[in-house]
């Protein structure tokens, strides 16, 4: 016989968990199902969650309790080429204060007790339990069938946080295919360290962190290079657009090799004991991907909705899925309250999302994924930065210029006057 629900909610990952805690304090009867053996046995990301208003308004002690790593109050960005790199290294006192601006964190540990979190709320968790389709009735959703537990689970409203390739978005009709310029991939090593020897290497005390990125580091392909500190690891990798590691012909691990070998990464990462390596797919379409995000029964939170950008300094995504989770919760006990699902109810979920700083931000970085296009992005520029400090401290007896002609004579050699209008256009309308 059937189970029911007045919502479940598919995925436990950040997003899920969110609606689902909101939801149980909000008194509804919700069932989270997880496909994994446990929420974050089978996530990963970078490593960095970003203080979002969402978790300091519904858990206002996560600083005490919840599994986080180190503060971020250390932020990098290197621009390299082959041989080398310049960068642009950021600390303000500010960030080495509470509310921290953001934590480095392992999935594993956070997204189970996050879920945690809703399940002491009164939210049923099931594991191991992975929704196969979705059950339609009157002309709206009405359920899903499950992998794992026999048949069916029938609930009023179904909220798809199944993140990145979610399935039922695409089995409700609300999202097209992918296309592989839309998708990113990240490759992931974890490397162990003594807790001294990554304060003496980075530069930090007590549990301040470091966030790292860089540009240009993968040869021919588009993407960049993290590396996050944890207590006693580091969080090092690369995301790049899929369509790129494939025309690359290497395997993701053979990307990753040629990255650690770099000259400025390769005394970062020495001595370090490989923990684990991991890849997973991004959402990097940014706004104009976003799918519909609702139909009868059914709305769509974080990765499975599109709610995940880059701008080339920022990947947002978990505070992103945070936010839409607890947005899709609050929408859901509305309808609950009004005993109505329908499409016209559920499309105020559209609305907060439109009114917070999810969509926002969304829109302000609307040109930013088609900028992450732009080859010259990762190579090209890198190397007029690098020609330029180059020849600024060079003491070879060519006569010296000043810094402004020196800038344009690097810049016109290697991009060319039309190459530099036409990207400075591109990045200007993504970033200015
Ligand atoms: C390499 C990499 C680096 C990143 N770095 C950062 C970063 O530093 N900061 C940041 O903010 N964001 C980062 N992101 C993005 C961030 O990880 C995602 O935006 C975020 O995890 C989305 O959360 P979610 O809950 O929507 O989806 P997920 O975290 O993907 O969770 C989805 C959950 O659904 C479960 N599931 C899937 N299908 C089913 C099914 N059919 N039945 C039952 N369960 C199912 C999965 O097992 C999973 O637990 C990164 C991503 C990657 C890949």
């Amino acid at each position: 016989m059937a189970k029911y629900f007045d919502v479940i909610i598919v995925g436990a990952g950040p997003a899920g968990s969110l609606a689902a805690l909101k939801l149980a304090r909000g008194g509804a009867n919700v069932c989270l199902l997880e496909r994994g053996k446990y929420p974050g046995a089978k996530n990963m990301f970078g490593g960095l969650l970003h203080n979002t208003p969402v978790l300091n308004e519904i858990l206002p002690d996560f600083h005490e309790r919840a599994p986080l790593e180190r503060h971020v109050y250390r932020k990098s960005i290197s621009f390299m080429t082959p041989r080398a790199a310049v960068a642009l290294d950021f600390e303000n006192e500010t960030f080495d204060k509470p509310p921290f601006n953001g934590y480095t964190v392992f999935r594993p540990a956070f997204d189970m007790w996050l879920a945690e979190e809703a399940v002491k709320a009164g939210a049923l968790l099931s594991c191991e339990c992975t929704a196969e389709d979705l059950i339609k009735k009157d002309g709206r959703i009405a359920g899903v069938t499950v992998k794992g537990r026999e048949g069916e689970i029938r609930g009023n409203i179904v909220i798809a946080a199944d993140g990145v390739l979610s399935f039922l978005a695409k089995k409700a009709g609300l999202r097209q295919d992918f296309k592989a310029e839309n998708m990113g991939v990240g490759i992931k090593l974890l490397l162990g360290f003594p807790e001294e020897t990554i304060n003496e290497r980075f530069h930090l005390v007590r549990d301040q962190g470091a966030d790292i990125s860089f540009l240009g580091a993968m040869g021919d392909m588009r993407g960049g290079g993290f590396l996050y500190t944890n207590r006693e690891s580091i969080s090092i990798g690369l995301v790049t657009h899929l369509d790129s590691l494939k025309a690359s012909g290497k395997a993701p691990y053979e990307v990753l090799n040629d990255f650690l070998e770099h000259p400025s990464v390769k005394k970062l990462v020495k001595g370090g004991t490989p923990l684990e390596y991991s890849a997973h797919l991004i959402p990097e379409g940014g706004y104009k991907a976003i799918p519909n995000l609702f139909t009868g029964g059914l709305m769509l939170a974080g990765d499975a909705a599109g709610l995940c950008y880059t701008n080339g300094l920022n990947l947002e995504g978990i505070n992103l899925a945070m936010t839409s989770g607890a947005l899709a919760g609050e929408t859901a006990i509305d309808a609950l309250k009004a005993g109505d699902y329908s499409a016209k109810i559920l499309s105020s979920y559209k609305k907060k999302l439109d009114e917070s700083f999810v969509m926002k931000d969304m829109k302000t970085f609307k040109n930013a994924a088609a900028m992450m296009h732009l080859e010259r992005l990762f190579r090209t520029y890198p190397r007029i930065l690098a020609n330029i400090m180059e020849r600024v401290y060079k003491t070879d007896g060519v006569p010296r210029s000043k810094l402004l002609r020196l800038a344009r004579k690097e810049a016109l050699k290697e991009a060319g006057l039309k190459g530099l209008i036409s990207d400075g256009f591109k990045i200007g309308r993504s970033l200015l």
